[in-house]
């Protein structure tokens, strides 16, 4: 195994997620097999309790992981299918060396960060590297490992040990580090400053581990003299300093990297060049270019709770993307802040309220995405109403499917107390309701997570024939509560239908309102299986009804071709 090592100095923030998936797009091009980890320093075991306020959106696996939204990034730039294993925190490593202690297997031994914490981290990387991703058997030939954070933080001290360590062990010829790092340009004359990164590079090397390649992040290209100095100042040969300046959209930077000749660098330190084939970005190249050459652009209302931070619900966002470049669109979203429709907001902050209205009265679809806590229900609700009533197309995603269903039932129904026990727990209507997998006293979590099988109850509805009619679908979960089964007969009856359910048919999965252009709902989160050149058909559909275009799309593809 090989391993390619990317670290960041100077500030957080410089995409090393996003270059760190690109290279290995530059890697995969070249015919080898790529998998990636990912290592959060943070003292959380996971991203599950972590708010999407403050770190952007929890990224949900096909074996339940909640991870870190970089391996989104991954899984999307590679088409390769992640573990909770590619995630490690120091709370995962802890957990395991802490478990092992009370276990005993120490022997007596004082556990300490070196060499306990260390070893534990290095057999971790060791042996997820090896865990196939790709589909095919075996491991793959390299491994991408980001270490998140900034080289120099207190917590990425036993990581940057580890991987001191590994770099030892595994050999020269099997370990390259890439450092990204920033160039500012200050001043009048605009000189571009290599000092941050001289000195970033000094504390890299200070740990015991020397960078093979710089990529640099700035805002124009670097200038010759730029790349000189740094080249005598960072040890690092010309050849091998990487200019990310940049560029109209993120698929253009696993192109970057190939126009300077990166995955030469690469695979030259990883002494894998008599294997390694052509380069072919082809795909790559043309979806980057058709993306920059539209003009069109289709209005999406994304109403939430979190749209302060756009990044709460990036995999929604790269979804939106990859069916709008299906249709050869660009998507224009406009951010609603749910709270902002609500009737008390008309009163208290007047001027958002009626400018919330007024986007989502031009937007030519809705989209009410998964949340929780009961902040902006109302809102999503009235959303929801209007789009059902207007026939604006709508799709909701875990929550906003509830929300429709909650908005159904008291529109509908006559139940004007209906609503999910997350928001009432009184409710005598409450047409949502706390369905756990397992045992409801059970203490570990409740959260029913990841891939499960949503089956099609017909195949006469719109998303049955999106998907190009299967029996059945895997999709990704994160959520508590369901639909509740007893009122089903009643909300069907009303003309709502639930056209997927999983195996045993008590769990909704899928809503549809026949004679509405688009009124979507799933409990999974279609979102984060989408991929660029493959949208999520629930998004797909989405846009294709915001643009008309649904029908005449359905027509020719109606038969899976
Ligand atoms: N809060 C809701 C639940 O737990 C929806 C979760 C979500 O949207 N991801 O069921």
């Amino acid at each position: 195994m090989k391993f390619v090592l990317v670290t960041g100095g100077v500030v957080s923030g410089l995409g090393k997620g996003v270059t760190a998936s690109s290279v290995g797009v530059v890697l995969k091009a070249c015919g080898l097999r790529v998998t990636s980890i990912k290592i959060d320093p943070y003292l959380n075991t996971d991203a599950g309790t972590m708010s999407p306020f403050e770190h952007g959106e929890v990224f949900v696996l096909d074996d339940g992981g909640e991870v870190d939204l970089d391996l989104g990034n991954y899984e999307r730039f590679l088409d390769v299918t992640l573990t909770r294993d590619n995630n490690i925190t120091t709370g995962k490593i802890y957990q395991s060396v802490l478990e092992k202690e009370r276990r005993g297997n120490y022997l007596g031994k004082t556990v300490q960060v070196v060499p306990h914490i260390t070893d534990a981290i290095k057999n971790w990387i060791e042996s997820v590297a090896a865990i196939p991703v790709d589909g095919k058997e075996g491991p793959a030939d390299v491994c991408v490992i980001e270490l998140g954070g900034t080289v120099g933080d207190i917590e990425s001290m036993p990581f940057i040990e580890a991987l001191r360590q590994l770099s030892f062990s595994v050999g020269q010829d099997n370990f390259c580090l890439i450092h990204v790092s920033l160039i500012p340009v200050l001043g009048v004359v605009g000189e571009q400053k290599t000092k941050p990164t001289q000195h970033s590079v000094r504390e890299l090397r200070a740990l015991g581990l020397t960078p093979h390649l710089l990529a640099c992040r700035s805002a124009q290209p670097l200038l010759a003299n730029t790349k000189e100095k740094l080249s005598q100042f960072c040890h690092v040969p010309i050849a091998n300093i990487l200019n990310i300046h940049d560029v109209p959209n993120i698929w253009h930077i696993p192109l970057l990297l190939r126009s300077q000749n990166a995955h030469h660098s690469i695979l030259q330190q990883l002494n894998l060049l008599s294997i390694a084939a052509p380069s072919d970005l082809q795909a790559w190249t043309k979806m980057a270019e058709t993306y920059d050459n539209i003009t069109n652009s289709v209005r999406i209302a994304m109403v939430g709770k979190y749209v302060g931070l756009t990044d709460s619900y990036l995999s929604v966002v790269k979804a939106l993307l990859h069916a709008c470049i299906a249709c050869s669109l660009k998507p224009s979203i406009d951010w609603i802040a749910a709270s902002d429709l609500e009737d008390d907001s008309a009163n208290l902050t007047p001027e958002a309220h009626a400018a919330a209205w007024e986007t989502l009265r031009n937007a030519e679809c809705v989209l009410v995405p998964g949340g929780f806590g009961d902040r902006g229900v109302k809102g999503m609700i009235l959303a929801a109403k209007y789009a059902r009533e207007n026939n604006v197309p709508y799709l909701g995603i875990c929550l906003g499917m509830q929300i429709s269903v909650i908005e159904f039932a008291r529109s509908v129904l006559g139940l004007e107390r209906a609503n999910s026990s997350e928001f009432d727990t009184e409710s005598p209507d409450n047409v949502v309701i706390f369905m756990p997998e397992g045992s409801r006293t059970h203490m570990g979590s409740t959260m029913r997570l990841g891939s499960r099988k949503t089956i099609f109850q017909t195949h006469d509805c719109l998303s049955s024939k999106l998907y190009c009619n299967p029996k059945y679908v895997d999709e990704r979960h994160r959520h508590r509560y369901e639909v509740n089964p007893e009122v089903i007969g009643a909300l069907e009856e009303a003309g709502l239908k639930f056209v997927g359910k999983d195996e045993t048919g008590k769990r909704m999965e899928i809503l549809e309102l026949p004679g509405h252009p688009y009124y979507v709902g799933s409990q999974f989160h279609p979102e984060f299986k989408s991929r660029p050149g493959r949208p999520s058909p629930m998004f797909l559909g989405l846009i294709l009804a915001a643009t008309k275009q649904l029908e005449a799309y359905l027509n020719t593809h109606q038969n899976g071709s």
